[in-house]
């Protein structure tokens, strides 16, 4: 894949790039690995300070940074404004909080000793994003990872390439020294010689199932630790007791979100069948009221897909549901003219064979499903390779909790679409990954737990096992 940034609202070729040479690669690895030494020593508060001070340079810069966004993968502006503004948050968040979350735990182990667990930092962490949220992916692994001690590499993907090196700008301006952070324009061909380098410790990957796998398996072979957040096809619920209006609102936006390129953006709705006619009728008219076009106009919903690619796959995956006997309540034919644009679009009556029953279709298409009782609704959403978030609607505690207790998802938000908080642990299970970011679970990921055993005076008597 090139790395260049075409504007996916016109089909035009703004800038390309030319891929680090192995020589180049190799000198921002040294520097990262000087950098560490000198970054891990560098008291908290320090740390803090020069987060803090991104997280202001975020908030003052957002009309800026939002239209770099925008021309590069073409989320509306209105959405990458809220990115950069929750960049801010997340960089405050553990600029604030990562004192207590690092703070060594006292474990008593009775006697005269005293046990301590401490949260040291591992070295250079590689990252490998994607484009759909081109800041807010790489702030929530560089804000608790600087924070950590650890010093970040930045392999983003090929399209974004000048969100990359804004980022690398944003957190140099805010005072972390050369080789804290640095991008790195190359292909995903130099991902594999990075994980076998003895300079890079650990690496995390945000993207597709395939692209996961070939990381995980590489740093495997290295014995390097990987936490992967790959596609999801969340279930969002509808319980006869639940508030329909808000329900099929929020279903349209939650299925719409950034262009329908949305990891945790609902894809498959599950709706009981005592409401399935009324919530058909309002996700309809929900999805038809969403205004596609320019992503830098105001009042535009659904901007372009981010790449040609990603618009005839999703095309194909509809057209090929269609043609398997799934039944088209709106949208459906993909908009000519210049950019890569498709419309909201509803299936229903979705064989089990259709490419729109089990696979991620990132793009703004839904795939409706009724059913019976609550039994089978769980059972609907669990047949699914992936478990990454989960939205249900529903008044019912005893529902509720065997929603919250059966769902196989990271994540359950009840009578809410799923959002990722710096407060929370976001995540999946199956093969929507492991590990977690965000949160306190997210700062642990990349840390060395070590445990500490201090006596004032040799023992009297020695331990007799391991
Ligand atoms: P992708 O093709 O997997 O690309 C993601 C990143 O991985 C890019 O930097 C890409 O580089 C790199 N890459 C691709 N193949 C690789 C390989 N074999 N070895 C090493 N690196 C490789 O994913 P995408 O199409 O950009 O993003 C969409 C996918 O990401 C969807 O499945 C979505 O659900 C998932 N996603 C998950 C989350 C989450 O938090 N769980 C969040 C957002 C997106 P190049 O660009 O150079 O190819």
């Amino acid at each position: 894949m090139p790395i260049a940034t075409l504007n996916p609202a016109t089909g035009e070729t703004l800038r390309t790039f030319d891929a680090l040479t192995a020589a180049e690669v190799d000198e921002k690895l040294q520097r990262a690995a000087d950098a560490f030494q000198r970054h891990r020593r560098t008291p908290l508060a320090e740390r803090a300070e020069k987060m803090r001070r991104a997280g202001e340079i975020l908030d003052a810069e957002k009309d800026r940074l939002a239209r770099l966004m925008t021309t590069e993968m073409g989320k509306t502006l209105g959405a990458a404004r809220a990115e950069a503004e929750k960049c801010a948050w997340v960089c405050r968040h553990y600029a604030d909080h990562a004192a207590g979350m690092l703070a060594p735990q006292i474990v008593d182990v009775g006697g005269t000793a005293r046990a301590e667990v401490h949260f040291l930092p591992v070295g250079a962490v590689l990252a490998v994003m994607p484009w759909n949220f081109p800041f807010w992916q790489v702030f929530r692994f560089a804000a608790p990872g600087l924070m950590a001690g650890n010093v970040g590499l930045l392999k983003h993907a090929s399209n974004v390439p000048q969100c990359a090196l804004a980022i690398e700008d944003v957190l140099r301006r805010a005072g972390f020294e050369e080789g804290v952070f640095q991008a790195l324009l190359v292909g995903s061909d130099a991902v594999a010689g990075m994980l076998d380098d003895e300079r890079v410790a650990a690496a995390t990957l945000t993207g597709s199932t395939p692209a996961g796998q070939s990381v995980a398996e590489r740093a495997g072979r290295n014995l390097k630790k990987t936490v992967l957040e790959l596609g999801g096809s969340d279930p969002f619920i509808v319980m006869p007791s639940a508030d329909l209006e808000g329900a099929a609102r929020t279903a349209a936006r939650a299925r719409c979100i950034n262009n329908g390129q949305s990891c945790i953006a609902a894809k498959r709705f599950i709706v009981h069948q005592e409401v399935a006619d009324r919530f058909e009728r309002l996700f309809v008219a929900a999805m038809e009221a969403l205004n596609v076009g320019d992503p830098m106009a105001d009042g535009t919903d659904v901007g372009p897909l981010a790449t040609a690619a990603i618009r005839d796959e999703v095309d194909e995956q509809v057209r090929t549901s269609i043609a398997a006997g799934a039944r088209l309540l709106t949208g459906g034919r993909r908009m000519d003219g210049p950019g890569f644009f498709y419309p909201p679009t509803i299936l229903a009556d979705i064989p089990e064979d259709a490419p729109a029953y089990r696979e991620e279709v990132f793009g703004p298409v839904a795939s409706l499903f009724r059913v019976a009782s609550v039994d089978a609704a769980i059972a609907l959403a669990n047949d699914s390779q992936f478990g990454l978030g989960s939205s249900v609607w529903t008044r019912d505690d005893a529902e509720r909790r065997r929603f919250v207790t059966e769902i196989e998802a990271g994540m359950t938000y009840v009578n809410a679409m799923v959002a990722s908080d710096p407060r929370i642990p976001f995540g999946g299970v199956k093969q929507s990954g492991y590990g977690r970011e965000l949160g306190t679970f997210g700062i642990h990921e990349f840390v060395n737990i070590k445990s500490v055993w201090i006596e004032e005076n040799a023992p009297d008597e020695l331990p007799d096992a391991e």
